[in-house]
Formats: C-alpha cells, structure tokens, sequence
C-alpha cells in the first residue's frame, strides 16, 4: 500500500554510519519500518583521534566501534556491509558493490575525504589521513623513515628522512606537527638514540595568514606561540607548488627535501555517482534545503560532511565538524518520522556549542561562546569530550589507559610497522614484507 507515493512501512536506507548516520539511525528507532545501514566499513571510526594512532599514542582498534554492535538492540536496522557507487534516483535504487537495493527515502551520510585540489602529483606522494587505514600507513611510514635514517650513510638522504612536512595549519594540521614534535622531544632519545633530536625537523605549513583559522584569533595566536616553543617550523600565507617524492617546493622559493609530507590541507564532500551536476557544490558537497533534502530530489536526503546546507547564515554550508552531522542526523530523523505521517516538519538550526583543538600534553586552545582557553584547562576539557564522545565504554577506558600512561611516561606500545608501506609505490606491500 502506497502512502504519499511511498509504502505505508517505508523504507529507509542510510548511506554511512560515521557521526550522523548512527544519530539518525538512533532517532528513527520509532520507526514503523525498515532502516538499511550501508557502509563499507564495519566500524563506526572516531575520527578526531587518528592523529594519535597515526603518530603511535593510540592502538587502531580503540577508537573504532564496530555498527552491527552498536545496533544490537534496533530491531527495524538491519546493516549491510558494502560500497555504494551510485544513486539511481529514476528507479528509487542505489547500486553497490554487492547489487542494487531499493529504498522510498535515501539520505547520504558519506562524510568527506581529502582534497588534493586537482594535483596528482601531490595526490600520489603525500600522505593523507582520513580513515584508519591511513593513519596506519601514515605510521608505518613515520617509523620506517626513522628506521631508514638510522642506516642511511649519505648526511642529504638522511635529513631528507628526518624532515616531516604538514601541509594544513587547520586543527589536523596543528594536531599532528604537535604530536610528531612530542615524539621528537620525548620518544626520540629512548626509541632512537642513534638521533640526534635537533636533527629531526618538523615542519607545518599553511596558506593563510593564521593557524586554526576557523578559531578565535586568541586560539590561533597560541596555537602558534606554543607550537614554536615545541620546535615546529611554521610558515603561514605560502602554499605547496609541487613536491615528487624527494623535494616539497613552495611558492616563496623555499625547498625541503623531504621522504615525509602529510596532506591536512583540504577536504571535499564523498558522494557516489549518480547526482545532478546542479545538486553538487565546488567542493563536493550536495546542496541541501533547510530540512537537509537535497535540491532537485523528493526523497533523497544528506547530512554531516557530505551536505551543504547554503543560507544566508551559511554561504559555505556549515563547517564539517562532528557536531554538525550529530545534530543533523538527529534531527532528520524527526524530520522523517514527521514527513512520513504527513506532518509539518522542522528547520535545521546547528548549536554550536564551540571548538578545540589541542597541540599537546597539558597544551591544548578552547573557544566556548565569548569564552577562550588554553593551556592546562583547555587540554582537560579536550580530554573530557573525547572520552565522552569515543563510543562504547571498553574504547574509553584503553584510551584514558594509554593517555594516563603516556602521560607519566610517554612511551606507548603502538609504535609498531606491522604493514609495511612501500615509499616509492606509496601503497602497502601486498606480501606484508
Ligand atoms: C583527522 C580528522 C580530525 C578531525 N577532528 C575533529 C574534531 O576534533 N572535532 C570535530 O568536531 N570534528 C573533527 N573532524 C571532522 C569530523 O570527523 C567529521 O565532521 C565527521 O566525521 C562527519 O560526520 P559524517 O557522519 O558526515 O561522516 P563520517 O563520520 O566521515 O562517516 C562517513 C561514513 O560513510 C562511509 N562511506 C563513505 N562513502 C561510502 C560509500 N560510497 N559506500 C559506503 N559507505 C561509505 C564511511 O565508511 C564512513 O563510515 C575530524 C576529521 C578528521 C579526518
């Protein structure tokens, strides 16, 4: 039986289960009808701590949460573990790696992934981090470069080993150059004696004039203050003109040699095929209306990273935070719930409830509303609302664990090369040697 042209016991499949997905499947659990979890991964990954297992403080596993656990109890989810390659919005399907599947309302849940601007070569040869098997490839690479330092006899070969280079003064950018600055300052001399630590550089380099320049400018200026004292060279308003694997140029004429450049400099929204080339934005987001519909579609909807919802409040859509996409996916499903029985429904409005960003231990910048903090208290807040914000309690406690204990010692156990990660390839060895 036809309702509104959609079945009485509609059905409603989610691409993604990261921050919104899981918020919206958990709101719709009043549902009289099917919800289909579409991910092609069978974890939910918390995104904000992979700077941490890509520099060796974190184990993978702990800030992952596998989704058929985290709906155990949702009896009209059912989660199907596949790649979605394209929307068919003429026949209400969706093709995925593993066959079509119908659906009477699709919402895009995605997320983003890194922008490479349009550049190969830096698409081939940097390093990005934004899943978990780059994280881990990201700290394969950081320690076989140490490694290959330790053997290399040619003094230009083996600073160009020691050189790390972050593209992005944004919060990944910031985080990351300050946690590979830790290792330097703290892990170096017990790991890698054979270092001497004012040889291992760190670079962060970014096109705007400030460091995290969505933040307040207090956050910025401290950022930096305290970045500096850790021994990060900084340069802001340049930008990276190429870089092939051996040597990173930018456009102020300075060159590093480099085996080591990490990508934090962009993201773009991460749709399948399938959307009119209207609905899609400059930087790959689907344009959304205030009850995130996209535009040109009836039942197709899109929230978190991977929608723009553009307004005079928002003229580039709101900023792709965690936030944003929890808030979305809650409040779509409401939406939903009320769409289906014929209801009014209510506008998106985001709570933004403010921004961190940390640089390291006990050093961290806070922006809550007209108040900014940092250092001590900033870092304390930071650790509170990632606990709070990992799923499941076992990943909170290893978590808490391993920063207590790298808090007295700094010496985690995760420094491990258990894939190998072919430099010249940029991909991992298939033999795992
Ligand atoms: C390194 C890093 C640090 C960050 N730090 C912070 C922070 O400190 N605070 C903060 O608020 N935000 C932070 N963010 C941003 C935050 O993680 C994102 O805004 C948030 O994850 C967006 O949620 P989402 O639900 O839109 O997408 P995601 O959480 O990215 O989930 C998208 C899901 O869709 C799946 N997927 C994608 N395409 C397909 C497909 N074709 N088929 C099947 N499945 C698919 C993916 O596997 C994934 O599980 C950070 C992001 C990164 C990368």
């Amino acid at each position: 039986m036809r309702l509104n042209g959609f079945t009485k016991h509609p059905k409603i499949v989610i691409i993604g289960g990261g921050f919104g997905g899981i918020e919206l499947v958990k709101s719709l659990k009043k549902l009289d009808g099917e919800i289909i979890l579409i991910d092609r991964h069978n974890y939910h990954t918390f995104q904000p701590l992979l700077y941490q297992v890509a520099t060796g403080s974190l184990q993978a596993e702990s800030i992952a949460f596998p989704l058929r656990k985290v709906f155990n109890d949702q009896k009209n989810l059912t989660y199907v573990y596949a790649n979605v390659l394209n929307i068919n919005s003429d026949s209400n399907t969706i093709t995925t790696s593993d066959g079509e599947v119908s659906y009477d309302y699709l919402v895009l849940a995605t997320g983003s992934d890194t922008n490479f601007f349009g550049n190969d070569q830096i698409k081939h040869y940097t390093m990005p981090m934004k899943n978990i098997t780059e994280a881990l490839n990201l700290r394969s690479m950081i320690l076989q470069n140490f490694e290959a330092a330790f053997v290399e006899e040619d003094p230009e070969k083996k600073q160009a080993l020691l050189n790390f280079v972050i593209v992005g003064g944004g919060p990944t950018g910031v985080e990351l150059s300050g946690a590979i600055a830790e290792f330097r300052n703290h892990v170096l001399a017990k790991d890698y004696p054979e270092h001497k630590k004012e040889d291992v550089k760190v670079y962060l380099i970014e096109g705007k004039t400030e460091l995290l320049a969505a933040m307040s400018p207090e956050a910025s200026s401290h950022a930096k203050e305290d970045l500096k004292k850790m021994g990060v060279e900084i340069s802001n308003d340049v930008h990276v003109k190429s870089y092939d694997g051996e040597l990173l140029t930018i456009d102020n004429g300075q060159t590093i040699r480099t085996k080591t450049v990490i990508w934090a400099a962009g993201v773009k929204g991460e749709l399948p095929a399938g959307f009119k080339p209207g609905s899609v934005t400059k930087t790959n987001r689907v344009q959304v209306d205030t009850i995130n519909r996209v535009h040109g579609y009836q039942n197709i909807f899109a929230i978190g990273d991977a929608a723009a919802m553009i307004t005079l409040e928002t003229p580039m859509g709101h900023p792709g935070v965690a936030p944003v996409a929890i808030q979305q996916g809650k409040q779509l499903g409401e939406n939903l719930l009320k769409i289906i029985k014929g209801q009014d429904t209510k506008p998106f409005i985001y709570k933004d409830k403010g921004s961190l960003a940390t640089i390291g231990k006990n050093k961290a910048v806070a922006d809550l509303g007209k108040i900014h903090l940092h250092g001590f208290i900033a870092w304390i807040i930071w650790i509170f609302v990632h606990l709070m914000s990992l799923v499941g309690f076992t990943n909170r406690l290893i978590v808490f664990l391993s920063w207590a204990s790298s808090y007295l010692t700094y010496n985690g156990e995760t420094r491990l090369i258990i894939r190998r990660f072919n430099t010249k390839e940029m991909k991992v060895d298939p033999d795992g040697n």
